[in-house]
């Protein structure tokens, strides 16, 4: 049997040498241990279509800078030390409008959300930008205080234990009214139909509470860059928390 196998095996391989076609893995290595959360259509696609997801995975890895693609939620916080790189203050002399004064991001994400408020601004829509980064002791303190309005399980449903905030990170953007009603407004329908294009990203999309621990927020969106967003939207379904959960997998388990 094994010998049959073998043979069979190596006709296989001597055919395809025999037509140069490269050799590529059949499926994701057994030894790679897929997140639970990604539904198995998702991995399905993927192994059929290996050598086309490889070559993306590796094109969105090369062009990440800066933990654009790191893996925060509440099973993966953030230190309290971990700061950003250059945080710098939003300007109200940008396309996009502020909603408080002592709001800021990273310069890479600033100038991203520059980019896409333009693009706004020519369609007639202005972005208004009611939070931005924010620091773990912020976060901390914001979290209490919802504590103490809502008790701590309503509290987990809409908000961030210090740590776990993608906010931490100084590429996430708040829009808006912070309420659900932004999704019906010109600049909700706006950013969800072009945030992408811009490399940005909704966080934590209708439906999926239970996958991104999170309840629907129409108004967060995350800088991710455009090759992640076009990666996320081709093999996960345009889901960032699977995007991202296979990221921080692949990472770990092929670090040597
Ligand atoms: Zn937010």
């Amino acid at each position: 049997m094994k010998k049959a196998f073998f043979t069979h095996y190596g006709v296989i391989l001597l055919l395809l040498c025999i037509k140069t076609v490269p050799v590529f893995p059949a499926a994701l290595p057994d030894t790679f241990t897929v997140p639970q959360s990604i539904p198995a259509a998702i991995i399905d696609h993927i192994n059929k279509n290996l050598p086309e997801f490889l070559q993306d995975l590796q094109e969105v890895l090369d062009a990440e800078t800066n933990d654009l693609l790191i893996l925060v939620d509440k099973q993966h916080p953030l230190s309290e030390h971990y700061v950003p790189k250059e945080i710098i203050p939003l300007s109200k002399k940008r396309s996009y409008a502020l909603n408080r004064a002592d709001l800021s991001l990273t310069k890479q994400a600033e100038a991203a959300l520059q980019r896409m408020a333009a693009a706004a601004r020519n369609d007639g829509v202005t972005l208004l930008v009611s939070s931005s980064y924010r620091t773990y002791l912020y976060q901390k303190n914001l979290f209490n205080r919802y504590i103490r309005e809502a008790g701590e399980k309503e509290a987990e449903r809409f908000s961030a234990r210090p740590g776990t905030s993608q906010h931490q990170l100084g590429t996430v953007v708040d829009f808006g009214s912070i309420t659900d009603a932004f999704a019906a407004t010109k600049a909700g329908k706006w950013v969800y139909k072009h945030a992408s294009e811009y490399g940005w990203s909704l966080s934590f999309p209708k439906g999926y509470e239970k996958v991104t621990g999170y309840i629907w927020e129409s108004w967060h969106y995350r800088y991710i860059g455009k090759e992640a967003c076009a990666f996320q939207k081709k093999w996960f379904g345009d889901i960032q928390q699977y995007m991202l959960e296979f990221i921080d997998a692949w990472k770990k388990q092929h670090r040597s």
